[in-house]
């Protein structure tokens, strides 16, 4: 059976980074957050999501995500809810691709809430990406041309550093991109012969 590798770190941490980088390498990386926005497109998500949220949602078909983030975050029963359509799909979709690489020696799984949605409980080894507060602030904040209090207000949503390491196999420290890659060829050797 292929191994799961669960990905995971805080925001602006650099994990999709860090994913690119095992892909480059060849290993097979499933983004759960990609996944689900596609999932998300799909009609029959579509119909569930207008059952519980209404239609006001969309646009052409189209669903706001701005506008259910905004409603789920202050709504933790509307929370429960989204989550109760769209994780079984993403279990779904997952189970099937996972099958198609089933020769790779192992697979990354990629998510940022990887521990707080309790998916790290279907993963074999995982991995933490840590850089530090102010450096991961400073690149949403470019990234996503937003403010410094957004950022801290998604940040407050998430784990910290020192709970997500106590449960983790292997910490990459994301800081400098040359000593990251060598940390990623050692863990690669070693997930490759376990
Ligand atoms: P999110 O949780 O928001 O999805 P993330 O943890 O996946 O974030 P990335 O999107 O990989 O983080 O990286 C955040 C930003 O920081 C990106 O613009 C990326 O190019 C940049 N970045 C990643 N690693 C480094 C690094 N070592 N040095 C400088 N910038 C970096």
């Amino acid at each position: 059976m292929t191994k799961t590798i669960g990905l995971t770190g805080g925001i602006g941490s650099g994990k999709t980074t860090i994913a690119n980088h095992f892909m480059a390498a060849g290993i097979p990386v499933y983004i759960a957050d990609d996944q689900a926005r596609k999932i998300m497109q799909s009609l029959e998500i579509i119909a569930d999501i207008k059952k519980i949220f209404g239609g006001e949602l969309f646009e052409n078909n189209i669903l706001n995500r701005e506008k259910l983030a905004a409603i789920v975050f202050n709504n933790p029963e509307k929370l429960e809810q989204l989550n109760a359509i769209i994780h079984p799909a993403v279990k779904k979709h997952f189970g099937n691709w996972i099958l198609e690489h089933k020769n790779a020696p192992f697979i990354i799984y990629e998510a940022a809430i990887l521990f707080e949605s309790d998916s790290y409980k279907n993963c074999d080894s995982i991995i933490t990406v840590t850089a530090p507060l102010e450096s991961r602030i400073q690149r949403v904040v470019k990234r996503d041309n937003t403010t410094r209090e957004n950022v801290l207000k998604r940040m407050n949503t998430q784990w910290d550093d020192a709970r997500r390491i106590s449960k983790s196999d292997y910490v990459i420290e994301n800081i400098n991109s040359e000593i990251a890659k060598s940390e990623i060829k050692k863990i690669i050797k070693i997930l490759r012969i376990q």
